[in-house]
């Protein structure tokens, strides 16, 4: 008690004129300059430490052992100095992260970022613009527009297009799925969604997607009361890419059933084979059955950065909405990605005025507010900026022969498993995720799931090598996504070798 009105009365003095910065040494500020720069010299040291010493991906560390680590961490019991704090988080978080740098690396769709984005990282959460208004963020508002433009530029768009930095990749998807759904009540019924809610009908809405579509749809149709009974799942073909005649079948049996097409989402790039559905053929059948085209490119938007594959993603102009996961094949760190609309007017309909912030009667044109083409984000942080210094230091050809090298390694690779009788590649890939199983011949299907999840196990609790798992057809494959140009043929055998090794092992 005593110690509180103490402070209540220096506080007071502080009010009246002399400095307290003294008083609150832990507040960014000109008072606190050193204060900043000795923490961020401490944080620097630490991922320097993290780059130096980490040789394998994982440590391998289960559940248990490190949850046992954190019982005796009290918040009401604070720590006296930093170099404490970066001890016990050391312990408790750096050694055990996963290392997405290295290339025995291969699980997920994690890829390594550029330097350029982490010095931009520093400036994004020290200056700690929010993007919603110009007001908060002059500077940043215009470098997230002119990001936004360059991107639907990439796309094939013209400059009508539009659109927002969003969280990630399932966050855009929505976006997509939601603009889809009332745009089409208010064309077809004149009902307005926004404001009014679902129609009765909406539970007979369908969106279409192929069956390796991103889980996300599911989620976005349950989020926007369609139902996930509302998301159709689309046969796909034999390089599991949507398949074209089953798409038609299907939106003609949803009609025969009385139920209401609205949208199809095709998958540039998919999460488990890296396969591109037919764009083209996609856009054909949209613009026949008056549906919304979204395209989700969160993985496959890294080839608009080449033009040796930009090819693959021809018709990706034709969308009306695309998902850009930059944090997935742009190199950025987390979190990093957009929504990109063919044609600005189609933001409007998620357009709120609030009072205090984007009232009606602003000119937008004069004062820019990203805030109104944002749905579930007010206060936002300035991930654009660290594309801006990418793009600005390294440039797109750059990015894209990262690209390039991934999606040779990736060719080389299916090529090694391909021609090894021991392994059995599923499909080849577009970009660069492969997936297959160690399969020596004589062995039934039971025995192949047990031991290739018994390879996956071992590999993670070893932490020298991290890759994916998938099921196909109920069976379980091992899944490589090969994302770091760093990563060489003789990393790609180690790996290899090292699957082999286990199960070798496990079959004895
Ligand atoms: C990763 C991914 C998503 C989801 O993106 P997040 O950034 O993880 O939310 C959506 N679609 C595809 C095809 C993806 O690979």
């Amino acid at each position: 008690m005593e110690n509180i009105s103490f402070q209540t009365a220096e506080v007071g003095d502080a009010l009246q004129g002399s400095n307290p910065a003294h008083l609150y040494p832990d507040i960014f500020n000109q008072g606190s300059i050193h204060t900043y720069d000795a923490a961020m010299d401490q944080a620097k040291q630490m991922v320097l430490k993290f780059l130096n010493s980490q040789k394998k991906p994982f440590s391998g560390i289960t559940p248990n052992k490190l949850a046992e680590q954190f019982k005796k961490i009290d918040f009401d019991n604070p720590l006296k100095e930093y170099e404490a704090l970066f001890k016990e988080v050391d312990e408790l978080y750096v050694q055990h992260a996963t290392a997405f740098h290295l290339p025995q690396y291969i699980a997920h769709l994690n890829c390594p970022i550029v330097i350029p984005a982490l010095a931009a990282e520093v400036l994004v959460s020290a200056i700690n613009s929010s993007q919603d208004t110009y007001d908060q963020s002059a500077g940043g508002t215009l470098m997230e527009r002119q990001l936004i433009n360059w991107t639907a530029k990439q796309i094939g768009f013209s400059e009508e297009a539009d659109g927002v930095f969003t969280g990630g990749g399932s966050q855009s998807n929505l976006m997509g799925l939601l603009l889809a759904r009332d745009h089409f009540a208010l064309h077809k019924y004149g009902h307005n969604i926004k404001y009014d809610g679902n129609p009765l009908v909406a539970h007979r809405f369908r969106v279409f997607v192929s069956d390796k579509a991103h889980f996300s749809n599911q989620k976005n149709a349950s989020l926007l009361g369609l139902g996930e009974q509302g998301v159709i799942k689309v046969a796909t073909d034999e390089r599991f890419r949507m398949s074209v005649d089953a798409l038609k079948d299907a939106i003609q049996a949803e009609l025969e059933l009385g139920n209401i097409p609205i949208a199809i989402v095709a998958t540039a790039g998919t999460t488990d084979f890296g396969n591109i559905d037919p764009i083209e053929n996609i856009a054909e059948i949209a613009e026949r059955f008056g549906l919304w085209l979204h395209i989700d490119a969160a993985y496959g938007c890294g080839l608009l950065l080449t033009d040796k594959h930009k090819h693959l993603l021809n018709g990706l102009e034709r969308a009306h909405s695309v998902t850009i996961d930059y944090h997935k094949s742009f190199f950025q760190p987390i979190s990093s990605s957009a929504f990109i609309v063919r044609h600005k007017s189609l933001l409007e309909i998620i357009k709120h005025h609030a009072d205090y912030l984007n009232p009606e009667e602003q000119d937008y044109e004069e004062y820019p507010a990203q805030i109104n083409k944002s749905i579930t984000q007010s206060t936002r942080r300035f991930d654009a900026l660290k594309l801006w210094f990418t793009l600005r230091l390294m440039g797109r050809h750059k990015l894209g022969g990262y690209m390039d090298a991934i999606i040779e390694t990736s060719k080389q690779t299916a090529g090694l498993i391909d021609s090894d009788p021991d392994f059995e590649l599923l499909g080849d890939s577009d970009i660069s995720i492969l997936v297959f199983r160690y399969a020596p011949t004589h062995f039934s299907h039971d025995t192949l799931c047990d031991l290739n999840q018994y390879i996956k196990k071992q590999l993670f609790h070893a932490g020298e090598v991290l890759v994916a798992s998938t099921k196909v057809n109920g069976k379980f494959y091992l899944k490589f996504t090969i994302f770091n140009p760093l990563t060489t043929m003789n990393d790609i055998r180690f790996m290899l070798n090292a699957i082999k090794t286990y199960g070798a092992g496990y079959l004895q």
